[in-house]
């Protein structure tokens, strides 16, 4: 089958596509959400063996395949539409199995982190799959892989060659399984994390302190420069689970590194001392 209308690479490799469905451990009580349908090549090997499966799909001409290839299940509900415009609070969903269309990568991950599930199995392109593993220090780490891996525990499946898909593709992909857990380190305000994140990754080879000054979290917080001048004079306490990068350093130590060279547990222990030093926590010693 010819892709539609989008220019579509279907995965066709019957080992990889058991593989995905393999490690999404599916129960007979699970209620599966996957995004882009497409040909249903996946979706055909999960409806049989859980009890629902909620399918996402743009492409009419897709949809169109979908109800026809799948017809013989009673289970399967096709959500027409754009993934990003489906208010996912109304789906009751305990897995995601998505072959995703790699435009929306970010945007859709993001989405997912926002709503409760008990397992993700993923696929993207091969390099998009290394930042949401990445390890501190590197290139492939950034605010995509903070955010991840703050929420789930993120890894490495397989990696799906493009001889895997057709048409083959430009690019390799790659499988990538998410199981939401609480991190093991403290955060004081959510939404406070993510917007430091995002400042410090903003410009992620600067010093910490000169990048959050040139931040938005400089209007944001009245009296910034004063804030992380003081913080300049901790001493950072070694029982906050922080990463052997930080340990040992001053704060100053650590207002001098870069956005790349922080884990999340660092990130998170360092928005915690802003939080509480910056009157954005009322009960705060500032
Ligand atoms: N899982 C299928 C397979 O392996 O054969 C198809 C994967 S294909 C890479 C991506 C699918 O997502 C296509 O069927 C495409 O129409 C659909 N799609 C693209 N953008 C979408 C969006 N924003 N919301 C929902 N589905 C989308």
């Amino acid at each position: 089958v010819k892709g539609g209308k989008m220019d579509q690479h279907f995965l066709v490799d019957a080992a990889a596509l058991d593989e995905i469905v393999e490690s999404a451990q599916l129960e007979p009580s699970d209620i599966v959400l996957e995004i882009g349908g497409g040909i249903g090549n996946l979706s055909e090997r999960i409806a049989p063996r859980v009890s629902k499966l909620i399918i996402i799909e743009l492409d009419p001409q897709m949809i169109h395949v979908l109800k026809s290839r799948l017809s013989v299940y009673e289970n399967i509900v096709i959500i027409p539409g754009n993934v990003m415009d489906i208010d996912f609070s109304e789906l009751n969903f305990n897995k995601i199995v998505a072959n995703l269309p790699y435009s929306i990568s970010s945007d859709v991950t993001l989405k997912f982190l926002q709503h409760d599930f008990d397992l993700a199995v993923l696929m993207y392109q091969y390099e998009f799959a290394q930042r949401l593993t990445a390890a501190p220090g590197g290139k492939e780490y950034g605010r995509l892989s903070v955010h991840v891996q703050h929420k789930t525990e993120a890894s490495f499946v397989l990696k799906v060659p493009k001889e895997s898909f057709e048409p083959a593709p430009k690019v390799d992909s790659a499988v990538i399984r998410l199981v939401p857990r609480t991190a093991s380190y403290a955060v004081a305000d959510e939404d406070f994390f993510f917007s430091v994140t995002k400042a410090l990754f903003s410009q992620r080879r600067k010093k910490i302190k000169n990048t959050l000054l040139g931040s938005p979290l400089n209007s944001e917080i009245a009296g910034l420069k004063g804030v992380l001048n003081n913080l300049e004079a901790l001493l950072i306490e070694s029982d906050a689970p922080v990463s052997e990068a930080l340990l040992n350093k001053t704060v100053g130590g650590l207002l001098s590194m870069r956005a790349e060279e922080l884990s999340p547990a660092d990130i998170a222990y360092f928005s915690n001392l802003l939080y509480s030093k910056s009157g954005k926590n009322s009960e705060g010693q500032a």
